[in-house]
């Protein structure tokens, strides 16, 4: 079983002709809500990829946080140890996007920034022995690094996905705790100093993190495919050839999707083919948790 830690945000998209000017109103009937966060992401597509999945997160007391609640429990995700902080509402972005493509953005993460150290503790019941911990960085640090401390001490497999990347790092004492750690090249950039665009430099990057006490470190490189090294094995996987339409989100559903298969007991080099060949086929479809694969379409892949 997964517990999933991380962020759950509301999008708020209006597409319209071109972003207003300060002072203006630009007028648009094209209007969309989508649940979004990494945590949010990663949980569902941890469910939708068949494993049993636990949200650990705060919500307010807003009706957006209803909303994704009740979408979440539709995914299959226990949804019933969500904490709510009636004083805030869920974390929402207000996203417009022009004809363009061109984007403005404001965010609030809401909710997401309350869940505390003390939060973990007081829920220390769901952290057992034989759990899988998957955890996004969108909420404070100090709470991370509580359920990393609290995961190792109960004996469970932490899977990070560093997103955003923490600027400072991870402490020295935390790295080693953590048992599986998945930047994309941008976020190893960030962790390593190692200007991460291809095999070679991530190659260095890999090892760069493994001296760094992080134990089983992943990269993933988008349309390259992804690498990573576990003990004095190199693992390279090629990228699957598919016809990619909008990469939102392919590194949750990458997570998502590996920490799902390494529940179901598949082999780290089973459980990673299975999550390169989803995060390739959640390309092929615009949106974040609208474009996450059935399982029977990665098999397909994998056996084409
Ligand atoms: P992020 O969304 O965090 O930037 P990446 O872009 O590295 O993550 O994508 C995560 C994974 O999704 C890749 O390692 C790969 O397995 C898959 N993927 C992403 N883009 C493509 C693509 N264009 N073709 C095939 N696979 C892709």
């Amino acid at each position: 079983e997964i517990l999933c830690m991380g962020s759950m945000n509301m999008d708020l998209v209006m597409v319209m002709d071109r972003l207003p000017e300060p002072g203006e109103t630009v007028l648009t009937d094209n209007f969309s809500t989508y649940p979004g966060g990494k945590g949010g992401n990663q949980a569902v597509a941890a469910a939708i990829s068949g494993a049993r999945v636990q949200m650990f997160t705060k919500l307010g007391g807003d009706g957006f946080s209803e909303e994704l609640i009740q979408m979440m429990k539709e995914k299959g995700v226990d949804t019933s140890r969500i904490l709510r902080d009636p004083e805030s509402t869920a974390g929402i972005a207000m996203i417009r996007v022009d004809k363009n493509g061109q984007n403005s953005i404001s965010f609030t993460p809401g909710s997401n920034a309350r869940l505390s150290p003390e939060d973990v503790e007081k829920n220390s019941d769901l952290f057992k022995r034989g759990r899988i911990l998957l955890l996004t960085m969108e909420i404070a640090q100090e709470t991370i690094f509580r359920a990393i401390k609290l995961a190792h001490e109960n004996g469970m497999f932490t899977i990070v996905d560093p997103a955003p990347a923490p600027r400072n790092g991870f402490p020295d004492s935390i790295a080693p705790l953590i048992n599986l750690i998945k930047p994309n090249e941008s976020e190893a950039r960030i962790l390593t100093g190692i200007d991460v665009h291809d095999r070679e430099s991530a190659r260095i990057a890999l090892q760069r993190l493994s001296s760094m006490g992080f134990n089983l470190p992943i990269i993933t490189l988008g349309e390259k495919g992804v690498v990573g090294v576990d003990g004095n094995d190199f693992m390279d996987l090629k990228p699957f050839d598919v016809h990619c339409v909008d990469t939102t989100a392919a590194g949750d559903v990458f997570s998502g999707a590996l920490a799902a298969a390494l529940s179901k007991g598949m082999h780290l080099k089973e459980s990673l083919e299975w999550a390169n060949a989803a995060g390739a086929l959640s390309t092929t479809i615009s949106g974040a948790q609208t474009s996450i694969p059935a399982p029977k379409s990665v098999e397909k892949l994998l056996r084409r």
